[in-house]
């Protein structure tokens, strides 16, 4: 008999079949014996059709008023699904973020979970019920409805799941796992059967839309053992998990990140602290940078240019602008053509050549590297974005193909 968190996507709850499928496959676990807490996302593209209701009225809307209108989207799901769970002639209860105590900071929008409180939730085990929670909503100090950020219902099963301290914490989607390269794109892309946390961390930090990156990160904290199944077969799952077996795999897996926009500045003064100034007015006006690199100019100047999110690249050339003087350019060019495209696997820490080999890779299909940045368990590009399917292939297949 174990606890056990089950979380259940938009697009595995998407309409009343669906929701019965998931009530099967939920009772299915409790009829075993086990503690069952499900967390289900809004069905559907129910969060983005809110979104666009919220832009007919005011396209400024603040993001408290966005968080009160997305969180009903999930608030729906959890109703529905308990219904079907009182058809299906099992004990049921659904509750709201507010209702089982997941306590957020006040980004609305963004908001990070500081504290489950999970009283309730363990009454309502004790009464032998399924508990259906909410994902995506908490609540701030001020008793306001908060929400985590897009996909953030992962997170809220991770967090509930190391709240109760369960045993395992599954997340159901429209895939049967994490796979080495997104199988729209790479045909013979394979299913990974255990990645570890540092691995899923990256790999969904640089653009594998599988897991939301916060929940790898919590389940990482808390040692939550996670895994990634289909809502649609029993097939096994990708593990999530500290240790893997030691393999030959060292590379685990090939991501892509469209969201990417290049900023250059052109002609900098070359002396001491102009990269804090430019940096510095970025933190404040909160622009993550991801990739930056410097190079030499002509007389006596240097360019420096680095990569943002494609949402901030508005605001980061505004500022920018506005202390043009302060830092001291010539001139500002940017993109939003490119891409990133990236490998990950712990296993390349202690070998030499992965890198070389990833390059070797994009220069026989003849594609331009712009800027590369690296880490102990990943090399990432930046390239032209009209490329980046084409390089997610041949990358693949140069780790993959002979294994
Ligand atoms: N419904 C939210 C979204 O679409 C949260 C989630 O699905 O995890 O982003
Ligand atoms: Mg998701």
């Amino acid at each position: 008999m174990s606890l056990i968190v089950q979380k259940f996507g938009g697009s595995s709850v998407a309409d009343a079949e669906k929701l019965f499928n998931v009530a099967g496959r939920i009772t299915d676990t409790y009829k075993e014996g086990n503690s069952v807490v499900v967390v289900v996302s809004a069905q559907g593209d129910t969060t983005d059709d809110l979104i666009e209701k919220a832009a007919e009225i005011n396209e400024n809307a603040s993001k408290r008023e966005m968080d009160m209108l997305l969180s009903t989207g999930e608030q729906i799901t959890i109703s529905l699904l308990a219904m079907a769970i009182e058809k299906l002639g099992y004990p049921v209860i659904s509750l709201t973020g507010w209702q089982v105590g997941m306590k957020t900071d006040s980004h609305y929008s963004e908001a990070r979970i500081h504290k489950v409180d999970a009283e309730r939730i363990r009454m309502e085990l004790d009464k032998k019920r399924i508990v259906i929670v909410a994902g995506f909503q908490g609540i701030n100090k001020y008793d306001d409805i908060t929400t985590l950020g897009r996909g953030g219902s992962d997170t809220t099963a991770v967090a509930l799941a190391a709240a109760l301290k369960a045993d395992l914490c599954e997340i159901y989607t429209d895939v049967d796992g994490v796979y080495t390269a997104d199988p729209r794109i790479v045909k013979d892309a394979r299913k990974l059967e255990e990645v570890s946390y540092d691995e899923m961390l990256e790999l969904a930090s640089l653009g594998a839309n599988v897991l939301h990156n916060r929940s790898v990160e919590m389940a990482k904290k808390y040692n939550v053992n996670m895994s990634v199944r289909s809502s649609f077969s029993k097939v096994e799952g990708t593990k999530v998990m500290e240790v893997v077996k030691m393999e030959k795999m060292l590379v685990k897996g090939v991501a892509r990140d469209n969201d990417v926009a290049r900023i250059a500045l052109v002609g900098l003064v070359d002396t001491p602290g102009i990269a804090f100034k430019v940096f510095s007015v970025l933190a404040k006006g909160n622009i993550n940078v991801d990739i930056i690199l410097q190079s030499i100019g002509r007389d006596n100047t240097k360019d420096i240019s680095f990569t943002v999110a494609e949402k901030h690249l508005e605001k980061a050339l505004e500022i920018l602008n506005d202390n043009k003087e302060a830092i001291g350019f010539a001139e500002i060019k940017h993109t939003d053509n490119v891409s990133k495209v990236s490998i990950v696997g712990s296993g390349m820490v202690n070998n030499p050549g992965v890198a070389a080999t990833m390059f070797e890779a994009l220069f026989e299909a003849g594609i331009n590297i712009k800027m590369i940045s690296t880490s102990e368990i990943k090399v990432s590009v930046l390239i032209d974005e009209k490329d980046s399917e084409r390089a997610v292939s041949v990358i693949h297949d140069k780790f993959f193909k002979n294994m």
